[in-house]
């Protein structure tokens, strides 16, 4: 046989015959689940403000799993994630999926965005279509030396509509894995908004940070409805 046909069949063999892992410690798992029992138990929903609106807080065996997915080649975990995830996201109106786009030159490095493989299955649960190449982002400053406001200045710079003709007049689904600051989902939605976007919801996987934090400007908008709750 082939070497490429033999690879293809170990491929499609694979998933029927390897036994399934736990995404974050490879505890051999019964049924087809993220994460094993154990795992499970250290994720923590997150109950803060919803903008943008997150699955977990950042932490545990989801931090681990999304580790592994982003700098431990595994782009197999993107699709699981985006399945846990959406399972839970909470009714939204809207047209298209866009995934925060990384760096070019991480994209050529890692070989995927792992934002747009956590997007996909979330777009076939809601029906909608996925718009991968939707924003474009060079390689800006590095974050971790700068504050909030030189954050979103320069993630703002570094971001452009690729396709501003596929946003125009549409309700975006903004998807990333993790939030840290915020300045990332914020810099995306302002430009998705500049070319013409009807509106722009976002979600990511984990929050970092308190849930309490940013409570107050939250009251001060009046919406406290977090999980269960509409994205529009
Ligand atoms: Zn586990």
């Amino acid at each position: 046989m082939p070497a490429r046909l033999l690879d293809f069949a170990r491929a499609a063999l694979g998933d029927l015959v390897a036994p399934l892992r736990c995404a974050a410690c490879d505890e051999k798992l019964r049924t087809r689940s993220l994460l094993c029992r154990c795992c499970a138990d250290t994720v923590e929903r997150w109950r803060g403000p919803d903008d943008p609106w997150a699955y977990a807080q950042f932490g545990g065996a989801l931090a681990q799993a999304l580790r592994r997915l982003k700098y431990g080649a595994r782009p197999d975990l993107g699709e699981s994630i985006g399945q846990v995830v959406a399972a839970a996201l909470p009714p939204c109106d809207i047209d298209l999926v866009v995934p925060v786009p990384v760096p070019y030159c991480r994209l050529v490095e890692r070989g995927y965005n792992q934002a747009a493989l956590i997007a996909r299955p979330i777009a076939t649960r809601l029906g909608r279509r996925l718009e991968p190449l939707a924003l474009w982002r060079a390689e800006g400053v590095k974050q971790a030396s700068l504050g909030r406001e030189e954050r979103l200045a320069n993630v703002r710079g570094a971001l452009a509509v690729r396709r501003p003709q596929a946003v125009r007049g549409r309700r975006v689904l903004l998807i990333d894995d993790v939030s840290t600051t915020g300045a990332t989902v914020q810099a995306c939605r302002s430009v998705l908004l500049e070319a013409g976007a009807r509106g722009v919801c976002a979600m990511v996987v984990a929050r970092a940070g308190s849930p309490l934090e940013g409570s107050a400007s939250l009251d001060a908008h009046g919406t406290h409805e977090v999980h269960g709750g509409h994205l529009w």
